[in-house]
């Protein structure tokens, strides 16, 4: 017997929990159900987080957390529960598997399988903005050794676990040479380390295309966070319904599983929802806590039942589709095809499907590090690179002088362009003279110099080789 978190939710959450527990249940899932309650009254009495500290407790005791959709309500100021959830769970890893289910569903892919890995805690979701001048707002995109490590560790894994043929990598190194480069290198470091497994990798914009296009090219694909957030709905949605699709969220303690779409308050309380996702998210929870037998004999009874053309309205269809059903008695149409297989769909078997173990992090030995510059972001309401560039070159010739401005990313001094277009925002790079060895100490003195020269400097972002090798952005045009 295992205890688990369940939060119903909000809209139709309360109705597909409840057909979803009403299945795994029958079908012999042997579970102790601890009931929590998240979301829209949460958020609505007062607590922006949208869930109270007891709640929190009795998810961290249990560890297994099965989650209906929630309302955020409209407005500043509440935090998205998802978001907050993966981060403070560690849940690094998003399994959404998007298969089409011709020809019961419609779609345009009749043989689409694919299982997208998203990065689940870094990226540009480490929600570090700010506004730095009147014009110009910032986020950071954080990407770290071991967020990449692991989560390709885990598509590799995964992929080897479901005897799956290929791991492709989605990124726009190209661009993002040192963000999206790191997720590159990693993944063809682990890839080497997994030889039986094919492994490719795609610029994401191309890839995406072709991901769309024909869906049926990839099998398992593994990307950086937002990049995943994105391209597993479009996956979703082009199996024929987002109304079908599951999702893990796995960490190295915890997991939470739940259904891909939101709470749809216009469907609420009319016991007309699909439960299907929740549900394939409920049989990713049983397979990942062992109860693998119970798992496969859910799944062939719901494959069973979308054979049999017993549909909600959401996937009804003329001529395909043998009766429309509600929420309820779609439940109780899987639950009598429970120990039944499909005939058309292949029925599935979960014999290894356990949750994954994979190895802890190792922290390898740390790089030599050398400063080799700084660049001095600043706030300027000039237009002329040129002016700034005297005002710069002015204050400050201690062993280090300006090398380049550049205005977003673009490099307008020395020679830059008339027509580039200029924002107040700039980064004015300085670097050691000739034969001069940079010291720490020179960035407090330039930063002191700015400010006494009047210059607006709104943050430093030192320069640095590791181990030799220059590892920062260049101004582009260089
Ligand atoms: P939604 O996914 O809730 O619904 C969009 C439409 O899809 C619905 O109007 C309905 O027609 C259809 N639909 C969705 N699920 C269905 C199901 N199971 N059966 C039948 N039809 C279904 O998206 P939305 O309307 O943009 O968001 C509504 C609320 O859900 C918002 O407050 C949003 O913040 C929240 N949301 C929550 C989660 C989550 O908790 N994981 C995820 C996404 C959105």
């Amino acid at each position: 017997m295992k205890t688990i978190t369940v939060a119903k939710g909000d809209g139709i959450g309360p109705e597909i929990m409840d057909a979803t527990l009403s299945i795994i249940l029958a079908a012999g899932a042997a579970l102790k159900i601890e009931e929590i309650e998240v979301g829209e009254k949460v958020y609505l009495a007062g607590n922006s987080a949208g869930i109270s500290a007891d709640s929190w407790d009795i998810i961290r005791k249990n560890k297994i957390f099965l989650k209906a959709p929630i309302t955020t309500p409209q407005g500043g100021g509440y935090k998205s529960l998802n978001v907050t959830t993966r981060k403070f769970l560690g849940l690094y890893s998003n399994v959404r598997p998007c298969r089409s289910l011709h020809p019961f569903v419609s779609t345009k892919h009749p043989v689409m399988d694919i299982v997208i890995i998203r990065e689940n805690e870094e990226d540009l979701y480490a929600g570090i903005e700010h506004q730095q001048t009147d014009e110009v707002v910032q986020c950071l995109k954080l990407i770290s050794r071991p967020g990449c490590e692991k989560i390709i560790r885990y598509a590799f894994e995964y992929a080897k676990q479901q005897n799956r043929k290929k791991v492709t990598c989605f990124t726009k190194d190209n661009i993002m040479k040192q963000t999206d480069g790191l997720f590159h290198k990693v993944f063809d470091e682990i890839a080497s380390e997994y030889p039986e497994i094919e492994n490719e990798h795609w610029i994401i914009d191309i890839g995406a295309a072709k991901m769309a296009d024909t869906p049926e090219a990839f099998d398992v694909i593994v990307m950086p966070n937002l990049y995943g957030d994105v391209l597993s709905d479009v996956a979703a949605q082009i199996t024929g319904s987002v109304g079908l699709a599951g999702s893990a969220n796995i960490g190295e303690d915890c997991a939470m599983f739940e259904a891909i779409h939101g709470s749809a308050p216009r469907r609420a309380g009319q016991d007309v929802a699909n439960p299907s996702g929740l549900l394939q998210g409920a049989i990713m929870m049983l397979n990942h806590i062992g109860q693998t037998a119970v798992a496969e004999k859910v799944q062939n009874a719901w494959l069973k039942t979308l054979e049999d053309g017993i549909h909600t309205y959401d996937i009804y269809k003329e001529g395909i589709s043998k009766q429309k059903v509600g929420t309820k008695a779609f439940a109780e149409a899987v639950i009598a095809n429970l120990g039944k297989l499909p005939s058309i769909f292949k029925p599935v078997s979960y014999a290894n499907n356990e949750a994954l173990s994979l190895p802890k992090y190792k922290r390898k030995p740390a790089a030599e590090k050398t400063l080799e510059g700084v660049d001095l972001f600043v706030h300027w309401n000039g237009h002329d690179a040129n002016e700034l560039a005297k005002l710069l070159n002015n204050i400050f010739n201690d062993g280090i002088q300006l090398s380049m401005i550049t205005n977003r990313g673009i490099k307008v001094w020395p020679d830059g362009f008339q027509e580039t277009f200029c924002t107040d925002h700039w980064r004015c790079r300085f670097k050691p003279k000739e034969g001069v060895q940079m010291s720490k100490t020179a960035i407090p003195l330039l930063l002191v110099a700015a400010n006494e020269n009047g210059i607006d400097v709104i943050k430093t972002e030192n320069l640095y080789a590791f181990d030799g090798k220059q590892a920062y952005s260049l101004g582009q045009g260089q």
